[in-house]
This record gives C-alpha cells, sequence and structure tokens, in this order.
C-alpha cells in the first residue's frame, strides 16, 4: 500500500455573488471574496488527492490562517510517510499533534488531509469515492437554493435565480425578527409551494422566545429547523425538538462523532445535517451520518459555500446515505469562478456521481498555483 510522501498546501481568494447573511452576521460578499483552503496529496506511487478545508470563521472558530498553519505546521508532518490506508491512523495521528476537544481537533483544517486521502485512496483502487465508502443508496444528491436578499425585492430576484437555474427547493436564514421570518417563508412558499423549505436560525433563537419562534415558523410553512439554539446549548435544542411538529436538524453543535453522540443522548436533535469539513473530513463525517441513520434520525447534508473538491466529497457522502432532501451545497450558486477543469455532472438541481475514480473531478492545477502565488 502506497504511504503518503508530500503535501502541499495552496491558500487563495475566489470570487463571491452578492451578499451571503445569517442572524450571526455577513458570511460571505463580493467584497470579502471566498477564502479557499486546499491541499494536493502525492502518495508514494505517484497517485494525487485533492482535499479542501476552506473555513467561515463567523460561522465556526477556525479563520483561514490558522487552517493553513495547522496544516502546515502540524497535520502535514504528522501524516508524512504513514499508510494511505489507514484513515483512522491518520486522525489518530492528527489528534496526536494537537490535542482534541469534543474528539477531534481542528476539524476543517483536518477535512483538508483526510478528503486528499479519501481521493487519492479511491483512485488508487481506481473507484470512485461512494464506492470506498462502502455505500451507494443513490447515484446523485439535489441541491438546495440559498435565499438571499433583505428587501422584498431583493428576494424575489434570488427566488427567480433560483427557478432560472434550475433549482425546486430552497433554504432560508432565520432566526432575526420575526416578521420578516414569516414574509420569507411566504414568498418562498408562493414561489415553490411544493418545494422543501429548510430554515437555518443558526443559534439565533434566544431560548424564552425560542418556542413562539418555532410555532410561527411551522405555521409559516417550514419543513425543517437546523440549529435553533446557540451550539453550545443543547439544553434549549432538546425542549425545542422535544416540543417541535417538524424535523430539529443541528449543524454547527456536531464537530464529529462525539458530540453528535452527547447531542443524541440529550435528545437535542430529531435531524442531523452533515457537513464534510465540520466534522473532520469524510472519515468521521461518514461515522456521525452512519451514527445518525441508526439512531433514525432524518439526514440531510449542507456544506460551507465551498469550491468544487469539498462540494464534490459532500456529494458522493449525500449519494453514499441515499440523502433524498435537496442539499445545502451552495458553492455553485456563490463562488462565480472555479478551479475544477472537470465537475460533477448536473442536471437540473441534482448532481450526479460517476463512475471516475475518486472525487470524480479534475483539479486545474496550473490555476491553483497560480491563484495562490498571487494571494503570497
Ligand atoms: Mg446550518
Amino acid at each position: 500500500m502506497p504511504t503518503i510522501e508530500n503535501i502541499e498546501v495552496f491558500s487563495f481568494t475566489l470570487p463571491f455573488a452578492g451578499l451571503f447573511r445569517t442572524s450571526r452576521g455577513t458570511v460571505g460578499s463580493a467584497a470579502s471574496g471566498r477564502p479557499i483552503v486546499l491541499t494536493k496529496l502525492t502518495a508514494s506511487d505517484g497517485t494525487v488527492g485533492w482535499g479542501e478545508g476552506s473555513p467561515s470563521h463567523t460561522w465556526s472558530p477556525e479563520t483561514r490562517e490558522s487552517v493553513v498553519s495547522v496544516l502546515s505546521d502540524h497535520f502535514v508532518p504528522a501524516v508524512i510517510g504513514k499508510s494511505l490506508a489507514d484513515l483512522d491512523g491518520l486522525h489518530a495521528a492528527m489528534n496526536g499533534a494537537i490535542a482534541p476537544l469534543w474528539g477531534l481537533s481542528m476539524p476543517i483544517a483536518r477535512a483538508a488531509i483526510d478528503v486528499a486521502a479519501h481521493d487519492a485512496l479511491a483512485r488508487h483502487y481506481g473507484v470512485p469515492l461512494l464506492d470506498l465508502l462502502g455505500h451507494r443508496r443513490a447515484d446523485r444528491a439535489r441541491l438546495s437554493w440559498t435565499v438571499t436578499g433583505s428587501s422584498q425585492a431583493e428576494v424575489e430576484e434570488s427566488l427567480h435565480d433560483a427557478k432560472e437555474r434550475g433549482y425546486r427547493s430552497c433554504n432560508i436564514k432565520v432566526g432575526g425578527s420575526m416578521d420578516w421570518d414569516v414574509q420569507l417563508c411566504e414568498m418562498v412558499r408562493s414561489a415553490f409551494p411544493d418545494g422543501f423549505l429548510w430554515a437555518d436560525a443558526n443559534g439565533g433563537f434566544p431560548p424564552h422566545e425560542a418556542r413562539q419562534r418555532l410555532h410561527t415558523l411551522v405555521a409559516a410553512g417550514v419543513d425543517l429547523l437546523e440549529q435553533p439554539a446557540a451550539p453550545d446549548r443543547p439544553d434549549v435544542s432538546a425542549r425545542i425538538a422535544a416540543e417541535s411538529p417538524i424535523p430539529v436538524a443541528l449543524d454547527e453543535s456536531i464537530s464529529g462523532p462525539v458530540p453528535l453522540l452527547a447531542m443524541l443522548k440529550q435528545e437535542a436533535l430529531t435531524a442531523y445535517t452533515f457537513k464534510v469539513t465540520r466534522t473532520g473530513g469524510l472519515w468521521p463525517a461518514h461515522m456521525c451520518a452512519a451514527l445518525a441513520d441508526t439512531a433514525g434520525l432524518m439526514l440531510v447534508c449542507s456544506g460551507l459555500t465551498e469550491c468544487s473538491v469539498a462540494f464534490a466529497a459532500s456529494i458522493h457522502l449525500s449519494a453514499a446515505w441515499g440523502i433524498t432532501h435537496p442539499c445545502a451545497l451552495n458553492g455553485p450558486q456563490f463562488l462565480t469562478d472555479d478551479i475544477a477543469a472537470k465537475s460533477l455532472p448536473r442536471e437540473g438541481d441534482a448532481v450526479l456521481v460517476t463512475d471516475d475514480p475518486g472525487l470524480g473531478i479534475e483539479v486545474d492545477e496550473d490555476k491553483v498555483r497560480h491563484l495562490s502565488a498571487q494571494e503570497a
């Protein structure tokens, strides 16, 4: 079995369309662009794999600078020379390099190693990534449109764009003004009466208003409520989940299998949103999906507005688990440029997994090197 011979780290910014805000503030704008961190892993047999760990520092506590330094100074040295097939051992080595908190340390940085190792290992075997995972419940995943805008005109324009681009379901950001949340739901329901409506509060429900906000959103036609309470308030999430007639998902709260077990024990969720990078890569995300599936939770998938690498990893994991609800993977919606010379094929709002090995994409390495050198 080949060993890991070299890992290069690249950091650059991709252009971002529009303004993406949550109850915690701006997570992406045309002015800021989207910071991307990629890894290129080369194995001893020459096989190459690509990984991504692009953080969003207003969403979770890792920054572009921390991801690059954690990779360069700690995780990369810890995994050089390790067997490509020992994915569990790679995570143990990274936990050895930086002490874990809640099961895993620095999940977004480690995802960049984990995804690259999965891509290279699947390419070594000549199989698509979902076959490496040993799950093939579907051959595609559908996408959800992230509605943007802070006025009726802006939201209507966003919904128009969604339809133009073949989307059939939307996810919205809630947790600010209750009147606005209701208005937003009404506009989405009017544009997509049969679509799946996913409302994400990003922890924005004050505990004393949580009950009222839940029932207001349910009456407005929401199908799934995500992260109503702050990530460190599973007690509040449990109260909402117990009362809720619709599934209540968590994502910020769950950075790997240990937090998921703790949240399950507290009955803080009835749905689980897996995010490949938030949970430290495909190995722990696959484990989380298995735990959540076994516990009987609804499984949904989202991401952190990533480029083609983490996007493809998320599509493979979603297809592996047969996720039927549209995935909130909005990289293709917000990023107006990408680094893939070949992406996963699209059919309307669906993204297809092919029989191509690994992630099934081809990274334009010259472009990655050029963009990275520009910002060095
Ligand atoms: Mg979320």
